[in-house]
Order: structure tokens, then sequence, then C-alpha cells
């Protein structure tokens, strides 16, 4: 399908409803053409100045991501530093906000992906709507996983992408902006072009994108929406949920510890920390080299010592049925001791 076509512009519309619906949201959505990372800089570039202040959580790989981009960009970026498997608190927000009254905007994860953390936006997105900084959410694991009210909430800004929740393989990115966060962009001046979200959503009332865009992946987007329309919204947040709890149910039969703090695990992944003296590594490798089963090692500082479980999109309970049996054959062969079938 060519994209300046009425066929094409149909499936932009509908796109467009479908992810407002999944965002929660009456703004308008940009289409990227990138992974998560590109849509996380275009909303940096496209929102702020040279020598803003801007505010970072940072619990996190995906956290530490939002203070390098503004970093590389010259910001001066005041960050919330917060133990890896805590989550930030309101108050935390609250005291950020008092301290750094200039600052523009506050750069938050919804899923930190890298720790199985979950934020509580419900309490956070209302403080921020409050003061004078727009809120910027990284929600490329979270959306269509697990609650997210943009509006509700006053969120100003969601990022996400195609590759996690919305069971699509990667490629497409996704930003929506409020009208206050359209108003700071209009004052922006970072260097940008490919990335000034300006030009994308000035054409979304005109179903048209500026740049060509990633016309396979829409046209699957388009079926995914079709899904959770099918499905609905809550229903699969539930099934997530009930995902995320019996993973964790099934690692504590096995002995295992959970990683993140109780009161903000995740239901788009558990974390689970390796056994002592097993390398995460090793489990993630063998799973996947000889049984075929997909799992996730830790990053950075938790590199070999946790490993990560994902119960987003498509993934069904057989799905974790199976990848838990073969997770009680790897952690047996590598020296730990268990009751088979206890998860
Ligand atoms: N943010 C979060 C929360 C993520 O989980 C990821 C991907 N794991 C990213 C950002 C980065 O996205 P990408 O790798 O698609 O650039």
């Amino acid at each position: 399908m060519h994209h300046r076509t009425p066929q094409f512009q149909e499936c932009l519309a509908e796109v467009q409803k479908g992810l407002r619906n999944i965002m929660m949201t009456q703004n308008p959505i940009a289409l990227l053409a990138s992974s998560g990372t590109g849509a996380m800089e275009a909303a940096v570039v496209s929102l702020l100045s040279p020598k803003d202040e801007v505010i970072v959580v940072e619990g996190g790989k995906f956290g530490e991501r939002w203070r390098e981009i503004a970093a590389a960009y010259g910001l001066t970026v005041h960050s919330i530093v917060i133990e890896w498997g805590d989550a930030v608190t309101p108050e935390q927000i609250k005291q950020a906000l008092a301290h750094h009254p200039q600052a523009k905007a506050v750069f938050l994860t919804l899923c930190e992906t890298s720790t199985g953390v979950d934020t509580d936006l419900a309490a956070i997105g209302p403080l921020i709507k409050s003061s004078s900084a727009v809120s910027v959410v990284d929600a490329v694991s979270g959306l269509g996983v697990t609650p997210l009210k943009t509006d509700e909430w006053g969120i100003d800004v969601i990022v996400s992408a195609s590759h996690k929740g919305l069971m699509l393989p990667p490629g497409l990115a996704f930003v929506s902006a409020s009208p206050r966060a359209r108003r700071l962009m209009e004052k922006a001046s970072l260097p940008r072009y490919y990335w000034n979200l300006h030009k994308y959503f000035n054409l979304v009332d005109k179903n048209d994108t500026p740049f060509t865009p990633a016309i396979g992946l829409i046209t699957a987007l388009k079926e995914s929406l079709r899904v959770f329309e099918e499905k609905g919204l809550e229903a699969q947040w539930g099934h997530c949920a009930r995902l995320a709890k019996a993973a964790r149910a099934a690692g504590e039969a096995l002995g295992l510890s959970l990683f993140a703090r109780e009161r903000c695990r995740s239901q788009v992944l558990t974390a689970f920390r390796s056994p002592a003296g097993v390398d995460s590594g090793k489990i993630v490798k063998t799973m996947r080299d000889e049984y075929g089963i997909s799992i996730a090692g830790g990053q950075g500082p938790l590199k070999g010592k946790i490993f990560r479980i994902a119960h987003m999109g498509v993934l069904d309970e057989f799905d974790l049925i199976t990848g838990f049996a073969c997770l009680e054959k790897v952690l047996y062969r590598l020296g730990h001791s268990l009751a088979w079938g206890a998860s």
C-alpha cells in the first residue's frame, strides 16, 4: 500500500482512534518509524530548549536513559535517584518540584522493565499537573499491560512502542501530547529535524505523516488494536495481572525471591533474584539455547544477578507453565535444589 492514498489514510485514522483508546487520551498521537528510544529522544528535543532544567526519576536502566538523553542535549538534569527495585513516591516528586520550580518537565517510567517496578502514576500525574512542569512518561513496556489513564491522571506526554504490550515486531513508536505539552513544544528550540514532533502533530487531523511511515507495522497495529477492542482493555490488564500473580507464586514455590519491593511490583514482568551461586545469565542462555524458551537477564549492575519473566502481550498461562517447567529443569541442572513441579 502506498502511504499517500485514501486506503492508507483510512488505516491511519483507525489506528489513531484505537491507540487513543488504549492510552485513554483524547490527545493526538504521533507515529514514528523507530524503536522506543527514538520516541524518548523525540519527546526531549521537541519539548525543551537549551539550558532548560528537567527532573528525571532514575530507578533503573530506562530512567537512566531519560537522564542520558537530556544530558546529551546539554539540559540541566535534577535526578531523583531511587534504589533499583523500588519506586518513586508522590512525596519525592512533590519535594523535587518544590526544589526545582524552574523545571520544565518531569520524566518518568510507567514500568521500569530493568527491575520489574511500576510507578504510581495515578498519584503522581495529578501532582505534576498542578505544577508548571509537564509530565513525560515512558510507557514502552507498560502500554496495554498495566493501567494507564492518561487524561484522568493528567499526564501530558506518553511515549511507547510496538514491540511489547502491543504484540508487534519492533520499529514503530508513538508519542501523545496534551495541549499544555504542545504549547511548550511551540517555544522549544533544541536542535532537531526528523524528531520534530510538531511536524507529526500538525498532520494528525489530515491522516497524514511528514515522512514515509512504517507502513507494514502500522497495518499490523490496526490488527493488534482490533484484538484489544474485541477483548477489552481492562480485560487485558486483568489477564496480565493474573499472570503476574501466577508468576510470583510459581517462583516463590521454587524458593526464589522477588527483586522488586512488594508495593511496586509490576504486572508487566517479574524479576527474580538468581539463587546463590547461580549466574542468571546461565539460566537465560540454557533456557534459550537448549530449550528454545526466551527470558531476560539482568542489565547494568543487575547483570548475572536477576532474571526476568514477561507476562505481557500475547503470552498466556500455557506459556508461563511451559516456561516454569523449563526453569525448574534448568535451575536443577545448575545446582539449585527444588521440589519438582512446585511452580
Ligand atoms: N523504555 C522501556 C521501559 C523499555 O522497556 C524499553 C525497551 N526494553 C525502552 C525504553 C527502549 O526501547 P527500545 O529498545 O525499543 O529503543
